[in-house]
């Protein structure tokens, strides 16, 4: 496996390659990015991962200060899951200078999570283009990204993105990978305290309470996210948003729409979590 820094050093090691599946991580990896690089070792010999912490996606009191850096275990990992290159750029490699050129994404970035974080999207968009640009340009084979949907509107965005910028890259999507207890696996669980850890599975639990619900033919939407946010603040919790949408669409869904998914976000102690169920 190698390990590169610099973009001109990926682009020279990558430069006999036609194929390449690529994974964008920001490291501190787990069960769910590893099997994010089992889905690209079928659709490519050469697995390309990316680990960087973008600072463009962070907002000014948010965590980018303390976001686990275990650069050494990652790399461990990933050699074991079989991953041909790394690229692990500084944050002066990325953005040499300031990044005033930015991916405006639609509406919908405003909505959901952006509601709560007004720049992240536009940071994720941003940098997932210029990583793109860094791995992809100048390779005449097939091109494949491979992103998790336990970030289901970021996955969203950059397939809108894909599709207006007429990029020549085909979005693969890996399932939530999930700890014993039903908690999405993320690098933030590790903030959580052990009495907060405990609780984390609620989050997943409301939405799929809500999922039930519905399945059940219950189609009071609001209400059942009013319960569900109310349940989850007397239990401790601060929610941004529990909210029933088309998982096509990301918008409220209309009366009748079958393909829909329960997004939400909470806070517990300081950390935010998020998950969703899809129907
Ligand atoms: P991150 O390192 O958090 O930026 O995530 C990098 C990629 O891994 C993104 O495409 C995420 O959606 C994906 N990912 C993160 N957590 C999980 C999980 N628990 N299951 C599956 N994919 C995940």
């Amino acid at each position: 496996m190698l390990v590169v820094h610099t973009i001109r050093e990926l682009r020279q090691a990558l430069s006999s390659h036609r194929d390449i599946a690529f994974v964008p991580t920001m490291g501190n990896l787990h069960e769910g990015h590893l099997h994010l690089v089992e889905i690209a070792k079928t659709y490519a010999t050469c697995v390309v991962v990316s680990i960087f912490v973008n600072p463009l996606q962070f907002g000014q009191n948010e965590d980018i200060e303390r976001y686990p850096r275990t650069l050494e275990r990652d790399l461990a990992r990933l050699h074991e899951a079989g991953a041909e290159m790394v690229f692990a750029p500084t944050a002066t490699e990325m953005y040499p200078k300031e990044q005033t050129m930015r991916v405006i994404p639609s509406d919908i970035a405003k909505q959901l999570c952006g509601a709560f974080r007004p720049t992240h999207f536009e940071g994720v968009a941003t940098v997932v283009m210029k990583l793109f640009h860094i791995v992809f340009d100048g390779h005449s084979g097939v091109h494949t990204a491979v992103f998790g949907k336990k970030d289901f509107q970021q996955l969203f965005i950059i397939r809108e993105m894909i599709e207006q910028f007429a990029l020549n890259i085909q979005v693969v999507a890996g399932r939530i990978v999930r700890e014993a207890d039903g908690l999405a696996m993320s690098s933030r669980n590790a903030y959580l305290s052990p009495t907060q850890r405990q609780q984390a599975p609620q989050l997943q639990q409301s939405l799929a309470e809500i999922a039930n619900a519905i399945r059940q033919g219950n189609r009071e939407v609001e209400a059942l996210e009013r319960e569900a946010m109310h349940s989850l603040t007397r239990r401790g919790w601060e929610v941004d948003y529990i909210s029933v949408r088309s998982s096509e669409t990301l918008q409220p869904p209309a009366p009748n729409e079958q393909s829909l998914v329960v997004l939400g976000a909470a806070r517990l102690g300081g950390t935010r979590l998020i998950d969703h169920v899809e129907l």
